[in-house]
């Protein structure tokens, strides 16, 4: 269907917003009834949300299909064999981001989070040469996540659709190939939707592999942070990105090292001050983290300069680890001696492994926490009075740093990730044993690509992106209908005519058309409703209707314009093209 009455479809808008809503993406969705929240993080998608999820992945289908793609469908459930094989099983259900149950036979099975076990299982099968590569197969599907926070309405759902794609090559060189092309298929993808967006480089998380960038809608409430550099075009996720820091104060005297009692000084604020001509980049602070590796679980002690930050993300990838998880007050004082707040780096349990971020090298005659309540050391010299731990990039990059490559300064901004893009590598084929007979030699693993791009969280960027406090403003190429007929008195022998005159030729012109035709509802209330529903062309038909005269009335901006029946139809026709 490409048109709609709104009297004869159903057509619900409410006044009240959802008390729940964090973002106006939801807010505005719930109250236009587009979506209905059915438990916390899913729901239903009413008819208009689902045009706009259909018109979403025609585009994705077309631009993929476009560079030969081809569309397939992978069940939603899956067997735990799978995940077994590929190493995944217990990393996800430690997560606890996998849905898993028993069927009647009491074989484990999860509801599919994501597929590179079921593709790589489908490969496996089915191409069995280096004369069927390169392939590239993508779905567009629900996927199920059992998200610690589901909130902000579709941006992250528990259930929430998908399209995945993933590439298979012979070598690592075809590889980068093909992720080369499906970067491309995703910038034509997110420009036609009519997004403001842009590539960071990011990390690849628990789905593995090397090289990996995420397509970021720019938004205020989005929950990335995002490193960009505007004079070298530097951008990554603030989980992946680097940066140059600013140098440490040097310390003028070398005196020796001495414990100070600092009672109740716990921070660095606090720290700073008690001791007021010392500068931040000479105090050392040391964080305590409890770290699950494979069964294990571990304390990790983290050095880092008073200015700077732990990255968890860092971490976890530095260790191999599952996860990070501060350190309880018990384990702080178990390991320390002390509570929260006055750990150092000298005098720590043995059971702890100590590790240093990059930003403490070079510091001198810095302080650091004593492992006694209440207790600093100051003056404390890597060399003389403790060995330096090796240092590695652990920190959080922050605004006003250098990039690394280049001469600029970072800013930190904020997005929502679209999509995500991974050079994989070997890292399933091997693991599932997926392999094809090369040209020449012995069987080789698949070099493969994935893929993602969340359809519904589209919908939800649309909106964050494009919204005013009246509504929703939809970019013409994802609206629910390009335009939308505001008929002010219905009944009315000439505005009928004009009315229906105008939804026929917008639909012979290809144009899809919501017509407001409510018999019961004053100007006032059809006006308000279409701002909230946010369709990009409001064509509005009233008194000078028996002058076969048009309001012209797009949904951005305040540029009204009377025009004869003709010349708006031709002006529709250019609106929706451009
Ligand atoms: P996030 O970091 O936001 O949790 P992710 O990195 O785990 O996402 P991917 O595994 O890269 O997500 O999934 C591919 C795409 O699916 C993401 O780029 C995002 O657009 C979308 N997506 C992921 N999780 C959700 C969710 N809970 N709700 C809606 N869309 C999601
Ligand atoms: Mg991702």
């Amino acid at each position: 269907m490409r048109r709609m009455r709104l009297s004869k479809q159903l057509f619900v808008t409410l006044k009240e917003e959802p008390a729940d809503a964090e973002v106006r993406s939801h807010a505005l969705m719930a109250r236009a009834g587009f979506l209905l929240k059915l438990s916390s993080g899913i729901y239903v998608y009413g008819p208009l949300l689902w045009r706009v999820l259909r018109k979403i992945e025609a585009i994705v289908r077309e631009e993929h299909e476009r560079v030969g793609a081809q569309e397939l469908l992978m069940p939603a459930i899956q067997p735990r064999e799978l995940w077994e094989d590929s190493g995944r099983w217990d990393h996800y259900v430690a997560e606890g981001i996998l849905f898993h149950f028993k069927d009647r036979k009491g074989a484990e099975v999860c509801l599919g989070p994501t597929h590179e076990e079921v593709i790589t299982t489908f490969a496996k099968r089915f191409i069995k040469s280096y004369k069927q590569l390169p392939i590239t197969l993508f779905q567009i599907q629900t996927k199920f996540r059992d998200e610690i926070r589901p909130r902000f309405g579709l941006m992250r759902g528990r259930e929430f659709i998908m399209k995945d794609a993933y590439s298979f090559d012979a070598t690592a060189e075809d590889m980068a190939e093909s992720y080369k092309m499906m970067r491309e298929v995703y910038t034509r993808i997110f420009t036609r939707t009519g997004l403001r967006f842009m590539p960071v480089e990011a990390d690849s998380g628990a789905i593995g592999g090397a090289g990996s960038e995420e397509f970021m809608v720019d938004a205020e409430t989005g929950e990335d942070a995002i490193a960009v550099c505007r004079a070298t075009g530097y951008a990554a996720n603030v989980e992946k990105a680097v940066s140059r820091i600013s140098e440490p104060e040097a310390a003028t005297e070398k005196v020796d090292m001495h414990k100070e009692p600092t009672p109740n000084a716990r921070t660095c604020e606090d720290l700073l001050a008690l001791f007021p001509g010392l500068s931040i980049t000479r105090l050392l602070k040391t964080v305590l983290y409890e770290v699950t590796i494979g069964e294990a679980k571990q304390v990790v002690a983290v050095m880092a300069r008073g200015d700077r930050e732990i990255n968890e993300v860092k971490l976890i990838n530095h260790l191999g680890a599952l996860n990070a998880a501060l350190a309880t007050p018990d384990i702080v004082k178990r390991v320390t001696g002390a509570e929260v707040g006055f750990a150092g780096p000298i005098g720590l349990a043995d059971e702890v492994r100590l590790l240093a971020d990059s930003s403490v090298a070079g510091v001198e005659g810095f302080l650091c926490g004593g492992n006694e309540t209440d207790t600093h050391y100051l003056d404390v010299w890597f060399g003389r009075d403790l060995e330096q731990p090796e240092t590695v990039d652990l920190g959080t990059v922050q605004a006003g740093d250098s990039v690394v490559e280049g001469e600029g300064v970072i800013e930190i901004t904020r997005g929502i990730e679209v999509g995500h893009i991974f050079q994989l590598g070997t890292k399933y084929s091997d693991s599932m044993k997926a392999v094809f007979a090369p040209e020449q030699g012995k069987q080789q693993p698949f070099h493969m690509g994935c893929y993602g791009i969340g359809i519904s969280r589209v919908a939800a960027s649309a909106i964050e992106q494009n919204h005013d406090e009246n509504g929703m403003i939809w970019p013409v190429q994802i609206a629910p209908y390009s335009v939308l007929i505001v008929q002010m008195r219905v009944g009315d022998e000439a505005q009928d005519a004009l009315a229906q005159e105008l939804y026929d030729a917008l639909e012979v012109a290809g144009i899809d058309v919501m017509w407001d035709d409510r018999k019961k509802v004053n100007p006032g209330a059809k006006f308000k409703d279409a701002d909230l529903v946010g369709i990009p062309l409001r064509l509005v038909i009233g008194r000078d209707a028996a002058d076969r005269k048009v309001e012209w009335n797009p949904r951005r901006g305040d540029d009204k314009s009377v025009l004869g029946f003709d010349e708006a139809l031709a002006q529709a026709k250019a609106f929706i093209a451009s």
